[in-house]
């Protein structure tokens, strides 16, 4: 993360084009993104020494009003938020925005920071010889200003209607993007009412990460110009469908490629199917960082083609991992696709797991299960087993205790991630688990929103 200050010509180039406002942004253990603003002038000092921010930043929860105070936690201390300038994007009407950081007052990162712990993890690969690419699926659900439904009478699943219901809307939101400089790749209303799903072209890892947290701005501001707002709620209404985060991952070394190429199922090469490997025995420990909100169970059902069943397949769209073969099909090559991941969770902290489970996959070479060929709820209990298939709980609690008793993503992530993601999860848990599916939805259906 650069602390590079902008030229004075550069500060001035930005007001020329506009730009007198400077949002910066960070996503909490919660799942939340959080900012400040500073007039243009103030750019480089927001990128260093930065603005101050309570370590309680990390420790804010979904319901507007919770700090999960924890052993590191509390109401003392000060930290900076750094923007890193490499990142910074014009977005119109006044304003740009640059991704930051948490930072120490004296320069040394938070272990806690959810985008510094990605770019922990980026460096791990690059010293291990891999460069990785990460491509983020957006699902959001249009709401009305108030999160209440809009009409759903002129709706069919990937349905024209939708496209033309939402025309302008669609094209803003396309413009805006190319004009922010995000290439997006595709856009189209989804399977549940006035849900839409949006495809980002593959980057680095945390440069990734940051292409999605702007490009959920882009949506909510387009939104706004109409009346509307966008719910990223994992579930936003109880008994329909849910929104996940989908994130595709490639890996390469100098020799090529790990997901094509090679000798093993799909084109894999041996460290490819370890990485596979390795994603899909950590899946279970990590489900508390990819998806455990108080509404993420909710969503995390056999049958909703969010990957309940911890499995691979290729092109296996109710597998927890979907492997996707290269070829003249995928211009971006092959590459793997966790299901796993809803909106409710930290994007950065949810590559930093995945990735991290990767390359402990390759470096221990673990041996990749076979590959689930069907629908694994059509399978028996003895050919699940046999793939070593598990079902991910639906229980919150479950996988926080998961993820809260392992020695590997401790190890992988470090103790201050691990521990403020499960106090915060186990908040919500505490003080809602006694809602009825109905209920929960409601209130949470816009707890994630831009
Ligand atoms: N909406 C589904 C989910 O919650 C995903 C649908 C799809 O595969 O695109 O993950
Ligand atoms: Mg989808």
């Amino acid at each position: 993360m650069t602390a590079t200050p902008l030229a004075a010509a550069a500060i001035a180039q930005l007001e020329a084009e506009g730009v007198d406002t400077v949002i910066g942004t960070v996503v909490n253990p919660a799942g939340l993104t959080l900012a400040k603003t500073v007039p243009i002038r103030r750019t480089n000092a927001f990128a260093d020494p930065g603005l101050g921010a309570s370590p309680v930043w990390n420790a804010l929860t979904i319901d507007q009003t919770g700090i999960a105070f924890t052993d590191d936690v509390g109401v003392v201390g000060d930290q900076r938020l750094r923007l890193d300038l490499s990142g910074l994007r014009i977005i119109g009407d006044g304003l740009a925005w640059s991704p930051a950081g948490f930072f120490e007052q004296d320069g040394t990162p938070v272990p806690a920071c959810s985008r510094g712990t990605l770019g922990r993890i980026e460096a791990a690969l690059e010293t291990a010889g891999i460069e990785a690419a990460v491509g983020h699926e957006i699902e959001f659900l249009l709401v009305d200003a108030l999160g209440g439904q809009l009409p759903t009478a002129l709706w069919a699943p990937y349905g024209m209607v939708g496209a033309l219901e939402y025309e302008a809307f669609v094209r803003e939101v396309t413009a805006d993007a190319t004009s922010a400089g995000v290439a997006i790749e595709q856009f189209h209303p989804e399977y549940g009412p006035n849900q839409f799903e949006l495809s980002l072209p593959p980057q680095p890892p945390v440069a990734a990460a940051d292409q999605l947290v702007l490009m959920r701005i882009i949506i909510g501001r387009a939104a706004r110009r109409h009346g509307m707002r966008i719910s990223l709620s994992p579930a936003p209404f109880a008994g329909s469908v849910g929104s996940g985060a989908h994130q595709h991952f490639s890996l390469s070394m100098p020799e090529g490629p790990l997901f094509s190429g090679g000798t093993g199922p799909g084109g894999m090469t041996k460290a490819g199917q370890s990485a596979v490997a390795g994603v899909l025995r950590g899946l279970p420990q990590a489900q508390g960082i990819l998806s455990a909100s108080i509404v993420s169970g909710l969503r995390m059902q056999p049958g909703n083609w969010a990957g309940a069943y911890a499995c691979w397949g290729i092109e296996n769209r109710e597998a927890a991992v979907r492997f996707i073969e290269g070829g003249p099909a995928n211009p971006h090559g092959a590459n793997v696709e966790v299901k796993v991941v809803d909106p409710s969770a930290n994007p950065y902290l949810a590559s930093a797991a995945i990735l991290a489970l990767a390359l402990d996959g390759i470096t221990t070479e673990a041996p990749l299960p076979p590959e689930t060929t069907i629908d694994p709820a059509l399978q028996s209990e003895a050919d699940r087993a046999c793939a070593g298939t598990r079902l991910l709980p639906a229980d919150q609690m479950q996988a926080i205790a998961a993820l809260n008793d392992s020695a590997l993503m401790r190890r992988l992530l470090g103790d201050p991630v691990v521990d403020l993601v499960t106090a915060v999860r186990r908040m919500e848990h505490d003080r809602y688990a006694d809602l009825e599916p109905a209920e929960l939805t409601e209130k949470f259906r816009m707890a994630w929103s831009l």
